[in-house]
């Protein structure tokens, strides 16, 4: 085989959704098993719908996602430009080309006449197609009304077919001659179509294997149709299949998260992502395997495991992927990761996160992390390290009980005398503490750590108090945006709402 070379093609007209991502990450990873090339091209001829903004997304939804490729708009490559509205000389001089050699013509039809022939056509049940009136036009006198200025299309001339290939998913697929029609390559307003631009480029960047989503499948007898106009040999195609919401419609937003950038908000770390898109549609060798790492993934992956049923997009399942990433995740990366929705929820400054503050932060996440599915779920689960109110721990009904029993009050009274006798509050200090209360008042178990943990947190249940203390303690030194109250300090409230001491 050749050198492998392989690209993604977005049109920057929205967000990178699951489909397109589970597109370029196979594309990718073909490149990456291979030793080949990933080619980045941005297909922007639709001026209406394509933006800046959206190709800027999705270059930074890409890194994100961890893919790299080794030819593209932002950083050229051998076989430019890569913005197909950089290319537009490119097309009309094939376009031409394909003229000259009587495979293709210029059409003045005029989007009433078109639309007229459409509407015959279905009225007579018939798939509507371009009658090829122009087609009989003397190639001579359409080049004069060209030349003069009367805008004209370029559209191919269909003949022979039918138009198959091998497609490495789908196996042998082949479409009649008859479904497809004149089509057009060329606009009248100069811009290509898609099914033209897409080969000239596919020829002129080398590409080997055309990866893409089987909604395209039906644009390959028209590709291919380019390509034996032109004379070119056609790369391989492999058509991913279409992936479904739990309902098994066709995935859309109104399954929820659906794009990247929901992905990202939703604090999905970018490797869970990866791992279980790669198994969309794909799977290891032992077909079992459900964590692969990256090295893993472009170790195994081949396109003869990729199934041509579609797959289903299974939000629990990439939960639990992540929760699975969340707890081996490097602490420090996590901090970084985590603290974005700490100041959104109103714990945190915005931006400036000193080294103490990251420390303190890894310390929370360690503490958090076999909780939470996401990193939006972080700022829930820290909840009683930020927020602490002494009257709602001593009046909700879950928790009031403390505030009332005697057994508990005599408990607290003991701890705050002993623990206001020590300079500084540390975890193995405070359970000698604990240690001395059960002996002087006989409590011990749930009778001696429900009242404590109510007090300190004003919940019932929760992190564990080993974890809990040192976080309060160092918290309480930190220039966060909401204080976080120290051990003594929380008690100290608790006693004055319910009159303890
Ligand atoms: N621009 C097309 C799309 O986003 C690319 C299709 C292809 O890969 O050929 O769907």
């Amino acid at each position: 085989m050749s050198r492998v070379r392989v690209r993604f093609a977005p049109s920057p007209t929205g967000y990178v959704h699951v489909g397109n991502a589970r597109t370029a990450l196979f594309n990718w990873l073909f490149a990456r098993h291979h030793g080949g090339a990933f080619v980045l091209r941005i297909e922007d001829t639709d001026v209406e719908r394509s933006q800046e903004a959206y190709e800027r997304q999705l270059i930074d939804d890409l890194r994100w996602l961890g893919l790299d490729w080794d030819e593209g708009p932002d950083q050229g490559g051998p076989m430019g430009p890569y913005r197909q509205s950089e290319r537009k000389p490119i097309y009309r001089r094939y376009a031409l080309q394909l003229i000259d050699l009587g495979r293709a013509y210029f059409c003045f039809c005029t989007p009433e006449q078109l639309e007229t022939e459409r509407q015959e056509a279905l009225k007579a049940g018939r798939q509507p197609m371009y009658s090829g009136r122009c087609r009989k036009r003397p190639r001579e006198e359409s080049a004069r009304q060209v030349a003069q200025g009367q805008p004209a299309s370029i559209r191919l001339q269909i003949e022979g077919g039918p138009f198959g290939w091998d497609d490495l998913v789908h196996g042998r697929t082949s479409f009649s001659s008859d479904v497809i029609g004149d089509f057009i390559l060329m606009r009248s307003d100069g811009n290509p179509a898609y099914n033209f631009a897409v080969v000239i480029d596919d020829h002129l960047m080398d590409i080997t294997h055309v990866i893409r989503g089987d909604d395209h499948i039906s644009n390959t007898p028209r590709q291919l149709a380019v390509y034996q106009a032109l004379g070119w040999p056609p790369p391989q195609f492999a058509h991913l299949s279409t992936i479904l919401g739990p309902d098994r419609s066709r995935l859309s937003k109104r399954h929820g998260a659906t794009s990247l950038q929901n992905f990202r908000e939703m604090g999905i770390l970018p490797e869970a992502l990866r791992n279980y898109l790669a198994l969309l549609g794909w799977s290891p060798h032992d077909g079992v395997t459900e964590i692969l790492s990256l090295p893993d993934l472009i170790a195994q992956f081949s396109l003869d495991r990729i199934t041509k049923s579609p797959a289903v997009f299974d939000q629990e399942k990439l939960n639990w992927m992540n929760r699975h990433y969340l707890r081996s995740a490097d602490l420090r990366r996590l901090a970084r990761l985590a603290a974005p929705f700490l100041v959104q929820a109103g714990y945190l400054p915005p931006d400036k996160w000193p080294e103490d503050v990251l420390t303190w932060l890894e310390h929370l996440l360690e503490a958090v992390r076999k909780n939470i599915s996401t990193l939006a779920e972080v700022p829930a689960a820290a909840r009683l390290v930020f927020e602490y109110d002494a009257e709602r721990a001593a009046h909700r009904e879950e928790t009031r009980d403390v505030a009332r029993d005697p057994a508990a009050r005599e408990v607290l009274k003991a701890l705050i005398s002993k623990l206001a006798a020590l300079p500084e509050v540390t975890y193995a200090r405070f359970r000698e503490v604990v240690k001395a209360v059960q002996e002087e008042t006989g409590k011990k178990g749930k009778e001696l750590f429900h009242p404590i943990r109510v007090a300190l947190t004003g919940a019932a249940s929760g992190m564990e108090l080993e974890k809990l203390i040192p976080l309060l303690e160092e918290g309480s030194k930190l220039p966060l945006t909401r204080p976080v109250k120290s051990t003594t300090e929380r008690l100290r409230e608790f006693a004055a709402a319910t009159q303890l001491l």
